[in-house]
């Protein structure tokens, strides 16, 4: 379907490309919109919460993705899978997209949960003791 499809351009994995390819950049790091090509780049190496590039030998910050328009529409579809509802509390205002397994380059729809900014908060710090975020409904589409 087209949701999962999505998903899988926003951050393919390093063994669907070819290294030996021209890079995304074409080597031009320093121009702008550089970060935003790395997304779908062979060079770019995951390591936990960082992108790495093995080409250009730099970091490329995690940060820079939620720019993206395809982070945006998949964030749009997250919001809408859980009918704009923080799965911990149900508000429906200032939601947040949190990676459940704390790898924010891990964008597979069932590691994203929506959560209000108070619950998304003590998730992230730990103030409540929250076993597990209730799986959703949906993913009919998942793999
Ligand atoms: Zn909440
Ligand atoms: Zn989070």
């Amino acid at each position: 379907m087209a949701r999962s499809k999505q998903a899988i351009e926003l951050q393919r994995s390093l063994f669907s490309f070819s290294t030996g390819d021209i890079p995304p950049c074409h080597d031009r790091p320093g121009l702008n919109g550089y970060r935003r090509l790395c997304y779908t780049c062979a060079y770019a190496e995951r390591d936990g919460n960082i992108l790495f590039c093995r080409r250009h030998v730099m970091v490329i910050s995690v940060r820079d993705k939620y720019g993206l328009k395809e982070w945006k529409a998949l964030r749009e579809q997250i919001l809408d899978r859980d009918k704009r509802r923080c799965r911990l509390c149900g508000a429906g205002k200032y939601l947040h997209i949190h990676h459940r397994d704390g790898d924010r380059t891990n964008d597979a729809q069932e590691n994203l949960v929506t959560l209000c900014e108070s619950c998304h908060r003590r998730v992230h710090t730990h103030l409540a003791h929250i076993p597990e975020i209730p799986a959703g409904q949906d993913d009919d589409s998942a793999p």
